[in-house]
């Protein structure tokens, strides 16, 4: 029997006794539970374009334009209409599909450009592109790490890393703890055939940072391989957007930079950045790349947004102004944003069904965040996460930051979540 207001998504994957059949049905009833009682605000439909507002059709809902902070575009480059040119250009030039998959017919010019830009992005030489940033992280682990290889994992990395992996023998450290981090180095030394230790830049669910160079030194201490996904980092930190790893100019000292184009580059897509042989090896290694059709025509437009993040500034600065109206705010409201350094801003609630009451209580004030609840992260760590765009307005943020307030008060916030 499953406790439906204590039960969350998982417990769905694979109930003993019952085939996926029977499990989709109970989770139906689950799901109906939750909306009848206002906490399921998952796949909400949007009738508008990604930005700082959007008009959203929601049943018994006073409002049709919300704020919105649930967008990884963070520049909102997405809207951009010189991003948006290209992309109709290349449309019109060369259609909507590339046809093939790359190694029999698929591979075109915007593709090798592509590669060109993104390893020059990062001062590299080499890359490889996928459809997108999820399957970049997974194809590449899987093709590089066998069944002797070992992969060190900090446990707050994204699904996807953990997919790529699951094939291969893998520990994990607590999140961000360089003395575990160290201990798995030293004790599995020459044990595996390889070890590589695989981080986010920017950690999805706190906004976090990794301590980059105390990894990089660490890793070659032990004689390790450095996997960096910064798919949240790009464009957002480091005077030129190049992420966590320009804090400290360790363009050279990562062996794989992974990322998306999704997020700050406004449209699909996922890159790993390497050795010219390493991606060399991923073009006719990677299950993914090889028997997958490859991005569309519109990826074109891609190759402006790296352009536009060198040549209009502008936008970085606008984030970073906002990301700091924001937390600024929050904190002096007295909430709990964590250690976030970044455009991603949790608010830690840490009780499933109180962090869906507040999602619901902000949406009913037109404000769509969402809420973050196990599997990805633990049940006690439930939040409510904001992503802060480019193009807020000050108003944006300052209703946002009233509503937060009414909330505190109307649903004791101050007493409970101490
Ligand atoms: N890595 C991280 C850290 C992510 O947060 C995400 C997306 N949420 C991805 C990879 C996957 O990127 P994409 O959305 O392009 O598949």
């Amino acid at each position: 029997e499953i406790n439906f207001d204590k039960a969350s998504f998982k417990d769905f994957e694979n109930i003993a006794g019952k085939d996926a059949n029977e499990a989709a049905y109970l989770f139906f009833q689950y799901m109906r539970y939750k909306q009848s009682k206002g906490q399921m605000n998952y796949r909400l439909l949007s009738t508008s374009h990604s930005g700082p507002t959007m008009e959203m059709d929601l049943p018994d809902n006073p409002h049709k334009t919300f704020i919105s902070l649930v967008a990884n575009d963070y520049l909102n480059f997405s809207q951009h209409p010189l991003v948006k040119k290209a992309a109709i250009e290349a449309i019109e030039n060369y259609g909507v599909g590339a046809g093939a998959s790359p190694a029999i017919g698929g591979h075109f010019w915007y593709h090798e450009a592509l590669e060109k830009a993104i390893s020059g992005f990062f001062y590299r030489k080499s890359a490889i592109t996928y459809t997108t940033g999820y399957t970049a992280n997974s194809a590449a682990l899987q093709a590089i790490m066998k069944k002797d290889d070992l992969a060190i994992l900090d446990s707050a990395v994204h699904a996807s890393v953990i997919e790529g992996c699951l094939q291969t023998n893998m520990k994990t450290f607590p999140h961000n703890n360089l003395q575990a981090l160290e201990r798995i180095l030293s004790v599995t030394k020459d044990k595996y055939r390889s070890r590589w230790v695989v981080i986010d830049g920017v950690y999805s669910q706190d906004g976090d940072l990794a301590p980059l160079d105390e990894i990089v030194k660490l890793v070659k201490t032990y004689g390790a391989y450095l996997i960096l996904d910064d798919a949240h980092g790009t464009g957002v930190i480091g005077a030129t957007g190049r992420g966590v790893i320009e804090l400290d100019a360790l363009y050279q000292e990562v062996d794989i930079i992974t990322g998306t184009f999704s997020k700050t580059f406004g449209h699909i897509g996922g890159y790993v950045v390497a050795s010219e042989e390493m991606t060399h090896f991923l073009k006719y290694q990677s299950r993914q790349h090889i028997f997958s059709s490859t991005a569309t025509p519109a990826s074109a437009c891609i190759l402006k947004s790296i352009q536009l993040i060198d040549e209009e500034p502008i936008w970085m600065q606008k984030l970073q102004k906002n990301i700091l109206h924001l937390k600024t705010g929050l904190l002096s409201l007295g909430l709990d944003i964590g250690t976030t350094a970044s455009a991603i801003i949790p608010v830690k609630i840490g009780d499933m069904n109180l962090n869906a009451e507040i999602c619901n209580l902000l949406l009913q004030e037109g404000i769509y965040t969402n809420q973050i609840n196990y599997p990805a992260v633990s049940q006690k760590n439930s939040r409510i996460r904001m992503s802060v765009m480019a193009t807020h307005q000050p108003e944006h943020l300052d209703k946002v930051l009233n509503v937060w307030e009414w909330i505190i008060k109307k649903k004791e916030l101050k007493q409970r979540l101490r």
